[in-house]
Order: structure tokens, then sequence, then C-alpha cells
């Protein structure tokens, strides 16, 4: 049942008939089949999503409430099954899965009562015998296209303020993690048919058939910057709305009086978690000079500590990058690094314990700099280069000196460097002394060239809905200032 997409509430294989494989990247074993989906089956996908559309965008404030609290809690009793094949399938611990699936719950409560709050407003009419509303309402069918390393919880965070907002959804999951989509399916059971739907495939033979369809009215996606700038050209040409969570390259500056028994777990966490395949992972550390000696010992310390290993065992800190293509990646930025005269600390290798598996150690370098790809191109591996800086100033420069702009981190305690980093940094979030911290009620995005979307919060759920101003004259009077002009000349004169 799981390995089947979702079309208009049934569960269907691909007109193709075939199915592609799925490997678990901690064993490089296959672990199941995706259907093969194709144009055709986006194509459906759309016109059940379109069909379902005209009853869904009825359906009332107070039902939508309950039907996504009921997501909410099914996602909360089916918490370990998904959290399990989120883990073969991806290869994140246990732990992160889980806790992602509660993020996921957390989400669905959080736009099912904030929509009972959407409101328009009624505005100041030009006659007195008119009413002038500015309603919102919702665009239609949304495209929701999917990345790997957050698979359920990126759909989540399109998934969840569109259909609070009375759009209906088809989703694209990734090649690399559809599984845990498809069985996520049934999660959406209880909706009426064709409201959610999901279409896997391989490549973008989906997801730009999804782009291109002209009764697609939004294309909500995340994933990396070449990908989100075909699909923003592909929409520019057809003057479609876009919602883009691109990729980053995260600055981390750890300031003179910053606490190193808190900074360097904190910067060893932002860098490692999910094997450093999160969004906003970071990928630059800047550190203060005079301190940069005593932090580098101490993370080097730490991060000999982390236990490499399957994200099924309880044990493991870090797993296995999410593919060979993947991996090559890093090595290519630790080996242009390294060409250029940076020290690998420790770390710069694959495990030699692990023959199995896309792993790759937690690697630390110095005698990096803004010419090496390793300071400039998104990396996405377990992998923390250090610069020092001199002042503050220098540091703000540096972090900013990036084509991405998603977030950023600092630890100090001094206000002033708080306030002129929040003020002058480019980055959609900016962490001070709490890296990678989400919240439900506040928007997360980018600047530059990770995109201008934001998710979550109130402006989450203001991405999914359009504007419309209603004038309504409900005397149905005849306007003094219609044709015919010669008889108003005369009528004034
Ligand atoms: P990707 O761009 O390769 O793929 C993302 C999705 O797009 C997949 O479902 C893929 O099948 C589909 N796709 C591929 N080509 C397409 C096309 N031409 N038209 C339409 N759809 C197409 O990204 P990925 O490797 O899956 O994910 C990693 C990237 O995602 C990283 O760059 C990371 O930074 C980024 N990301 C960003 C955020 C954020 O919130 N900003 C969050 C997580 C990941």
């Amino acid at each position: 049942m799981a390995n089947l997409m979702l079309i208009g509430g049934e569960r269907v294989a691909s007109v193709t008939d075939e199915m592609f494989d799925v490997q678990d990247p901690a064993t490089e074993e296959v672990i199941g089949q995706a259907p093969m989906g194709n144009e055709e089956d986006a194509r459906r996908a759309v016109a059940a999503a379109t069909n379902a559309f005209r009853e869904w965008r009825k359906a009332t404030a107070h039902d939508r409430t309950h039907l996504l609290h009921e997501i909410a809690h099914k996602i909360r009793a089916r918490t370990e099954e998904l959290a399990t094949l989120m883990t073969r399938e991806g290869g994140k611990p246990l732990v992160e899965n889980r806790d992602e699936l509660g993020w996921c719950a957390d989400c669905f409560d959080y736009y099912a009562e904030l929509q009972r709050n959407t409101r328009g407003r009624v505005i100041p009419s030009v006659e007195s015998s008119q009413l002038a509303m500015v309603l919102k309402e919702p665009y239609g069918v949304v495209a929701v296209i999917v990345p790997w390393n957050y698979p359920i919880l990126l759909m989540t965070w399109k998934v969840a303020p569109a259909l609070a907002a009375g759009n209906t959804v088809v989703i694209k999951p990734s090649e690399m993690t559809p599984l845990a989509t498809l069985l996520f399916a049934e999660i959406f059971d209880h909706l009426p048919p064709g409201v959610v739907n999901i279409v896997t495939g391989y490549g973008a033979t989906v997801g730009r058939e999804l782009v291109i369809s002209p009764h697609t009215q939004l294309i909500a996606f995340t994933g990396s910057f070449n990908t989100g700038r075909e699909i923003a050209r592909l929409a520019a040409e057809r003057v479609k709305k876009t919602h883009l969570e691109l990729g980053g390259k995260d600055a981390f500056i750890v300031a003179e009086d910053a606490d190193l028994d808190v900074a360097v777990p904190g910067v060893a966490w932002a860098a490692l978690l999910n094997a450093g395949q999160v969004c906003t992972s970071t990928e630059r550390v800047y550190v203060q000079e005079a301190i940069a000696k005593r932090f580098t010992e101490q993370l080097i310390d730490f991060v000999r500590t982390l236990r490499l290993g399957s994200g099924l065992d309880p044990q493991t800190d870090i797993g296995p990058l999410i593919g060979d293509r993947y991996r090559q990646k890093v090595e290519n930025h630790v080996e242009d690094a390294r060409q250029r005269g940076a020290n690998i600390l420790i770390g710069g290798q694959r495990p030699p314990q692990h023959t199995r598996g896309f792993f790759y150690e937690p690697t630390v370098l110095t005698g990096v700099d803004h010419g090496h790809r390793i300071m400039r191109e998104e990396t996405f591996g377990p992998i923390i280069p250090i610069m020092t800086y001199r002042d503050f100033d220098q540091a703000i420069a540096l972090a900013n000196d990036c084509d991405y702009g998603l977030g950023a981190n600092l630890y100090t305690n001094d206000p002033r460097k708080v306030k002129q980093y929040y003020e002058e940094v480019k980055a959609g979030t900016c962490w001070v002394n709490d890296p990678l911290t989400d919240n439900d009620a506040g928007p997360f995005g980018g600047m530059k060239f990770s995109g201008g979307a934001r998710e979550l919060g109130e402006e989450g759920l203001e991405a999914f809905l359009e504007t419309k101003h209603v004038h309504w004259d409900f005397m149905q009077q005849k306007k003094s200032w219609w044709f015919p002009y010669g008889d108003n000349e005369s009528e004034s004169g």
C-alpha cells in the first residue's frame, strides 16, 4: 500500500507502470521502490486537485480546524513507524526524525488555529450605497516540491498553511526520500478526495510539469539554488507566482566574550546536525583571533567524541550523507581547500570502519579563506571551516561576503555587538546564542540567493492567500459619471 501514489483519493501506480529503487544511505541496500511518475500522472493529480478545490475552498474555518488537528493527532500516533522509515531512506538519526514529526504535528495544530483568524477588511467606500471589501482567498492548486533533507517537515511547512488557506495541493517528494511521504498519504485519508495528491518521480519530469501546468496557480518549492532558478524562469514566462526556499551558506560568529563551554557544542551542533545537510547548517565559522586557538582545540576535542553510524543506532550522533554524488561534492570542497593550503585538523576522509554507506568524517579546517570553494559554495556536509577576525566590523563583512542569505549565528553577551549583527547581517534568520532553533510563530526564509519566501508564522499563511478587492453597490444605482457625458453636462448646466 505504502508505495503507491495518491491521486484523487485513490492509491494508484504510475501510468508508466515503472518503479524506481530507494536506497538506505547507511548500508547502500535497496529498501523499497516508488512509482516512476511522469507528466501524465502530474496532469491527473492537478485535475483531481482542481476538482477538489471547488468544494474545499468553501469548507468553513471551523471544519478545516478539525481536519487539520486530526492530521496532527495521526502524526503523533504514528511517529515511530514514520520516523523509522525516514531514517532508513534519509539516514538521519531516529531521534532527529522523531523531532521532525513532532514539529510537523505542532505546525498542523498551529495553522489549524491561525486560519480561524484570517481576515480581510471593510474599507471606506466612495459612495454611501457601496460596500468595499478586501478579501483573502486561496490561490487554487498549489504545487509543493520538496527536497530530501527534511522531507516531511518541508512538505508540512507548505501543505499545512496551503490547506488552511483553502488551497488544494499536489506534492512532489524528492526521489531520494519518497517512501515516508507515500506512507504519510495515510495521514491525509480523512480529507475529501483530491485535496491532497502525491506524485513521485525521478529528476525534473513531474516537478517541471507541475510548474508549467496552466492549472497550478502557485509553486511552493524548497531545494537547491539551481533548481529554484530554473523554476523561477519557467514560472516567470507564465507570470506564475513562486514561493522559493533555496540553499544557504550560513556564517557563525564567535565573539571574544563567548562562553566556550556553550559556544563550542553550539557550533558543532549547528554545523554537524544531520551530517551538515541542513539548509541553515553553519558552513563558515569566524572566531575572534584572541580566542581562536582555545576555541579550535576545544572544538576538536568535542568533535572527536561524536559517533558516526546508522541512524537506527541510538548511540549515533551523525549519520551518512544522502548519496555518493553528495559525498563527492563534499570531498571536492575539502580537496580544493587542502590544495590551497588549508590545515585539516580532524576528519577529512571517509571513515575507514564504514566500508558501506555514504559516510564522511566530521571535519575541522583552518587556513581557509574566501577564495576557497568551501567558503563560497554550499557544501552540505559535516565540515567546519574556521577563519579568524580582528574586529567585529570585519566579522560582519566576512559574514556578508556571500551569495546566500538564509541564516546566521552569533555567540556573545555584548548587546552592542548583537544589535550591529542583527541590523547589518543580510540573512532571513539571525540566531543569537541559540543556534538553529525554530518557532512555528516565527517566519523562516532567506535573502539573496536563498530565495525570498517566508514559511511559518503569519507570513507563512499569507503566502498561500491572494488579495481580492470587492466593490458592491447594494442599491444598484446608476452612476452620475457614466455615459453619455453630454446628458451629464446638460443636467449640471
Ligand atoms: P533539488 O533542487 O535537487 O531538488 C528539490 C526537488 O525539486 C526534488 O523533489 C526534485 O525532484 C525536484 N526537481 C528537480 N529538478 C526540478 C525541475 N527542473 N523542476 C521542478 N522540480 C525539480 O534539491 P535537493 O538536493 O533535494 O535538496 C537540497 C537543497 O535544498 C540544498 O540546496 C538545501 O540548501 C536546500 N534546502 C533549502 C531549505 C530552505 O528552507 N531554504 C530547506 C532545506 C533544503
